[in-house]
C-alpha cells in the first residue's frame, strides 16, 4: 500500500516531545484563508514552477514528452491535463524551478527512513508525528503506517484539524500515542466562512478522543490568526469549550507567519495567498497570560 507524502522531516523538535521524524501527507479537507502549507491541500502530487527563478532556456519545453509546457509571455505555462508527472522537467532544469509536490511511498519506504533514527526517539522520548495536511484524508494508509511503526516499539504521533468521519476514533486511539488536535475557532458559522467547513465535526471528535485517552494524550493546539481567532472573546469561547469538557490537557499556540506567500507563488495560486497581517508579541504574551489565568498550561510553538 502507497501513500501520498510530499514532505519528511528528521530532527524535528516541535511536533511533540524529544526528537522526531515528522511524515506529512498530502491532502486536507479544509481549505483555510490563511493556509501555511497550501501546498497539502490537493490530494494528488502536483507541479510546482517559480516563476522568478526561471532563465527561460526552454529546456522543460524541448524534453517534456507529453507536450504539456509552453513557453509564452516570460514564462511556462503548463496544460495540466497533458501532464503526466513523470518529472523529466524537474531533472532537466537548471535553476531547479520545478519540483514535483507529492510522491507515492509505501509504508516499507518510510519505516526504513524512520528506523535510522530510532537512537535518537529512544534517547529523547521522541518518535514520529504524522502531519499533513490532514493525515486522515488517507485513512488506510495512516493506520497501517502507525501500526507497523508501533511495532518497531516507537511513538506515534498524529497532527490533526480534526475533520474526520467519528467513526475512524477508536481506530486512531489504538495507533496514536498522542493527538496534537487543531481548535481553531468556536463560532461554527466564522469556522466554516475561513475553513470551508463547520466546527461541529471537530470540537465532536475532540471531546470523544479526550474523554478515551486523557489529557496526557491530546494537546489542544490553536492557530493563532490575525483578524480571525486572537481576540480575546474568541480565545475565551475556546477557553469555554475547553471547561465545558473539563479538560486538563496543554494548549500549544502557533502563531501565524507570513513566510507562506512564496509556496502560493510556487503551486500557481498567487491569488489565493491572504496577508492575514502581522502577530505581535504582546497580542500572544496576552493570550497566553488569558489562559494561564484559567489554569491551562499552555507553550508557545516556534
Ligand atoms: S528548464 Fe527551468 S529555467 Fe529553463 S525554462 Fe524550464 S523552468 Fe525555466
Ligand atoms: S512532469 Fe513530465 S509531463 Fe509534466 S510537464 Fe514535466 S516533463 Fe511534461
Amino acid at each position: 500500500m502507497n501513500g501520498i507524502i510530499f514532505d519528511i522531516q528528521q530532527y524535528a523538535i516541535y511536533d511533540g516531545p524529544g526528537i522526531r521524524t515528522i511524515v506529512f501527507m498530502k491532502g486536507c479537507p479544509l481549505s483555510c484563508i490563511w493556509c501555511q502549507n497550501p501546498e497539502s491541500q490537493q490530494l494528488e502530487p502536483q507541479l510546482a514552477y517559480f516563476q522568478e527563478k526561471c532563465g527561460l532556456c526552454g529546456k522543460c519545453v524541448e524534453i517534456c514528452p507529453e507536450n504539456a509546457l509552453i513557453l509564452s509571455d516570460n514564462r511556462i505555462i503548463r496544460e495540466k491535463k497533458l501532464c503526466k508527472k513523470c518529472g523529466a522537467c524537474v531533472k532537466i532544469c537548471p535553476n531547479n524551478v520545478m519540483e514535483i509536490i507529492g510522491e507515492e511511498k509505501s509504508i516499507q519506504d518510510i519505516i526504513e527512513i524512520i528506523l535510522r533514527d530510532k537512537p535518537f526517539y529512544d534517547n529523547s522520548g521522541g518518535g514520529i508525528t504524522v502531519s499533513g495536511g490532514e493525515p486522515t484524508m488517507q485513512k488506510e494508509f495512516l493506520m497501517n503506517l502507525l501500526k507497523n511503526v508501533k511495532k518497531e516499539g516507537i511513538h506515534t504521533a498524529i497532527e490533526t484539524c480534526g475533520y474526520f468521519n467519528s467513526e475512524m476514533v477508536d481506530k486512531l486511539v489504538s495507533v496514536a500515542d498522542l493527538f496534537l488536535f487543531d481548535i481553531k475557532h468556536i463560532e461554527a458559522d466564522l469556522h466554516e466562512h475561513y475553513t470551508g467547513v463547520s466546527n461541529e465535526n471537530i470540537l465532536y471528535n475532540f471531546h470523544r478522543i479526550y474523554k478515551l485517552v486523557g489529557p496526557e494524550r491530546i494537546i489542544c493546539r490553536i492557530p493563532l490568526i490575525p483578524g480571525f481567532n486572537t481576540d480575546q472573546k474568541t480565545i475565551q469561547g475556546i477557553i469555554d469549550f475547553l471547561k465545558e469538557i473539563r479538560f486538563t490537557g496543554s494548549v500549544h499556540l502557533m502563531p501565524y507567519n507570513r513566510m507562506a506567500k512564496t509556496k502560493y507563488e510556487k503551486i500557481g495560486k498567487k491569488d489565493e495567498y491572504h496577508d492575514m497581517g502581522e502577530l505581535r508579541e504582546d497580542k500572544i504574551e496576552k493570550i497566553v497570560e488569558q489562559l494561564k489565568s484559567q489554569s491551562f498550561d499552555v507553550i508557545v510553538n516556534e
